[in-house]
């Protein structure tokens, strides 16, 4: 069970897609670092109210908000939803994501390709959007993409998803120029493996020949990004923006 701190709480982050996975995992390490948090879902409503509940029962103030960040209406009514309970948002993460069984470029269907832009770069477009104006005029708050260790190397049968991650570094690049005169960093974070449920689709022999491929020879976890993820957010690396940061085992280098 989480151990919360009880003194004043500090910053009021919105991780997207933190029912499960990685989200999850920031969402956790937040709360325990006496953050306010919003745990945001799509579908997954049981695991992120478990999240909810077991981080409640802790003493950590965090609440749940629900929405497809791919509609622009639903995008904008997370946003207002996590400032009307804890106000003012100081940190967005944008983690929320998908990626596609690896195909070949010329099997990955139109439809798909949209899915994995819509999901991966326009939702995070569209949430930072609703998110971005209250911190100009505040002059003040952090976000945090996720990307991936494909997005910086490209990945042969992960076109579609390699692209999409590519272009959130793209984003955080220019974004974080366009908005650092404004008080606001915005930085990216590459996982490499990190064992989620979008990890655990490969077989057990493929994991074993990632974690051999891997310099410091295993899976990342979602803790090992939440504390990068909590790093980029704090007054730590108040003077880092526009950065890409590989969480990854050293399979970048
Ligand atoms: P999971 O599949 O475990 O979780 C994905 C999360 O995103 C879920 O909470 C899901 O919500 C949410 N989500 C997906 N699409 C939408 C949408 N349209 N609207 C709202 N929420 C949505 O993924 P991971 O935890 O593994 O990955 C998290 C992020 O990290 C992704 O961006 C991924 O690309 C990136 N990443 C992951 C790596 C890995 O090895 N796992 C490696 C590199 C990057 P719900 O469950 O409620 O539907």
């Amino acid at each position: 069970m989480a151990v919360c701190y009880t003194e004043r709480m500090k910053h009021t982050a919105l991780v997207t897609g933190s029912s499960r996975g990685i989200g999850a995992g920031i969402a956790r390490r937040f709360a325990e670092e006496g953050h306010r948090v919003a745990i945001h879902y799509r579908e997954r409503e049981a695991e992120a109210r478990a999240l909810y509940t077991e981080l409640s029962e802790s003493g950590c103030s965090v609440m749940l908000v629900c929405g497809d960040i791919t509609d622009e209406a639903q995008a904008g009514e997370i946003v207002s939803r996590v400032r009307e309970t804890f106000g003012f948002i100081d940190v967005l993460v944008n983690n929320a994501g998908i990626a596609l069984p690896t195909q070949l470029v010329t099997d990955t269907s139109l439809a798909d390709w949209r899915r994995v832009m819509d999901s991966n770069v326009t939702g995070m477009f569209l949430v930072t959007n609703a998110a971005l104006p209250e911190m100009v005029s505040q002059k003040r708050g952090t976000i945090v993409n996720i990307s991936s260790m494909w997005g910086v190397t490209g990945g042969s049968c992960e076109v579609a998803y390699s692209a999409s991650k590519a272009a959130v570094i793209g984003y955080t690049k220019s974004l974080a120029k366009e908005v650092a005169p404004s008080g606001i960093r915005v930085n990216c974070i590459a996982p490499g493996f990190i064992l989620t449920d979008m990890a655990r689709c490969f077989p057990e022999d493929v994991v074993a020949g990632i974690c051999e491929e891997t310099p410091l020879l295993r899976a990342g976890t979602p803790a090992d990004v939440a504390a990068a993820v909590l790093f980029l957010a704090s007054e730590e690396s108040s003077f880092i923006t526009g950065q890409v940061l590989c969480v990854d085992g050293g399979r970048c280098i």
